[in-house]
């Protein structure tokens, strides 16, 4: 087990050696939203050379007043665009939305812990 992570306001922690053989429950699975601001579509964009418009165009769809990121249907399962099987990794990591970088330790979490375990292997009851 390598370190565990932990959050202020958390009764849960993290170990991010699970990643590794969970083949990316979190970027799979159910259709849900990936929200983008202005300055990450402009970081992605700015990442995969690709004009902002061009970017928006191909990868984003509007949900609300929001830019979300397109998923891809796949034995049923919805995954991110930007998730590579073969790798088990994102392809924009450097430039991944907050969204996907604050994940596990979303407030919304906070009080449904039981519910993060059934997606995200690596959380450990403290
Ligand atoms: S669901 Fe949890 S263990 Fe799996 S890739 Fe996401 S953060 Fe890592
Ligand atoms: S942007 Fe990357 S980390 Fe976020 S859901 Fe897509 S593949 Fe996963």
């Amino acid at each position: 087990m390598s370190d565990l992570m932990r959050q202020e306001g958390f009764d849960y922690a993290f170990d991010p050696s699970a990643c590794s053989t969970c083949q990316g429950k979190c970027c799979t699975g159910e259709s849900g939203y990936i929200y983008v601001t202005k300055e990450e579509i402009e970081k992605i964009s700015d990442l995969l050379h690709l004009d902002v418009r061009e970017f928006v165009a191909e990868y984003l769809f509007k949900k609300g007043y929001k830019y979300s990121i397109k998923e891809r249907i796949h034995n049923e399962s919805h995954e991110c665009v930007f998730y590579d099987r073969e790798t088990n990794g994102c392809t924009i990591y450097e430039a991944r939305p907050l969204q996907c970088k604050t994940f596990p330790f979303w407030d919304y979490f906070k009080t449904r812990v039981d519910e993060l375990k059934l997606e995200c292997p690596g959380i450990i009851n403290d």
